[in-house]
């Protein structure tokens, strides 16, 4: 019925791909009828690439597009980031109509095919800018000339904050202004530095989440575990673990 749409998510790395993993699981124990699909880059071991394949529809393998952007990226204090250009590949997936793109990051509460109700290109305002988007959670049409502009885009005025995020704000330049509709709810991509931000609302609006994202350095998989966080945080992250050392259910063969 809606073979045309898939989720769709990126790890290049192994510890990204833990992330991977319940994003599918998550998705799947919340009865999603789309296809669920990870794009991975050829450097990742054979071990995790057994682990997505055992939980997603689709693990296709894409190059790696870096921004090289140093200087912004240094400003954004994430210099690990210019890797996030690979997510460009998102718009060759032609196989697809429509698909909704979930950073590994995030972890899904409920069930939320209703996005694709939703058109290109949709998203949740990003905490730190309201007028731009964040980049963890969109809806979007794949196609080849998208993909091409967006490169094009990308060659001729780079990104502003170095990541996928700078560059699909600048292409995407009329989302803060043009279409209600393309505006999610914060939501569906609640990000973790709303703790700190605004933590009255957290409290207030956080039971509703749909989209749990762990936007930022730290994250549920890193290894150090310091900082302050609230409780609420605390128990999102003790849910994402939950999923990830869960077993079910799977993909179908
Ligand atoms: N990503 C990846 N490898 C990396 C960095 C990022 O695969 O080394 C992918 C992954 O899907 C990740 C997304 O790009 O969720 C965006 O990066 P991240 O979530 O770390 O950025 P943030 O949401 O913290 O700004
Ligand atoms: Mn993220």
């Amino acid at each position: 019925m809606s073979a045309g749409e898939a989720f769709v998510t990126l790890a290049t790395s192994d510890s990204y791909c833990q992330g991977a993993t319940v994003v599918a699981r998550s998705l799947r124990r919340h009865g999603t009828t789309r296809c669920i699909v990870v794009m991975v880059t050829p450097n990742i071991s054979d071990q995790s690439r057994k682990a997505l394949e055992n939980v997603f529809d689709e693990v296709i393998t894409v190059d790696v597009k870096n921004s090289e952007d140093q200087l912004h990226l240094s400003m954004l204090g994430r210099p690990e980031l210019g890797v996030t250009f690979t997510k460009l590949h998102c718009w060759n997936l032609t196989q697809y109509n429509k698909c909704v793109f979930l950073d590994a990051d995030t972890l899904i509460l409920c069930n939320v095919d209703e996005l694709f109700q939703r058109d290109e290109l949709s998203a949740a305002p990003d905490p730190g800018w309201p007028d731009c988007f964040n980049s963890g959670v969109f809806v979007f049409r794949p196609s080849k000339i998208t993909y091409t502009s967006l490169l094009d885009h990308a060659l001729q005025h780079g990104s502003f904050d170095g990541g996928d995020q700078g560059l699909l704000n600048s292409f995407f330049s009329s989302w803060s202004v043009e279409d209600i509709s393309k505006r999610l709810p914060f939501i569906y991509n609640l990000c973790a530095s709303s703790v700190y931000t605004y933590l009255p609302a957290f409290q207030h609006f956080g039971p509703q989440a749909k989209i749990v994202h762990f936007a930022g350095v730290r994250k549920p998989w890193s290894p150090q575990r310091d900082g302050c966080h609230s409780q609420s945080m605390e128990q999102f992250e003790s849910l994402w673990w939950k999923e990830y050392h869960s077993h079910t259910p799977s993909a179908p063969d």
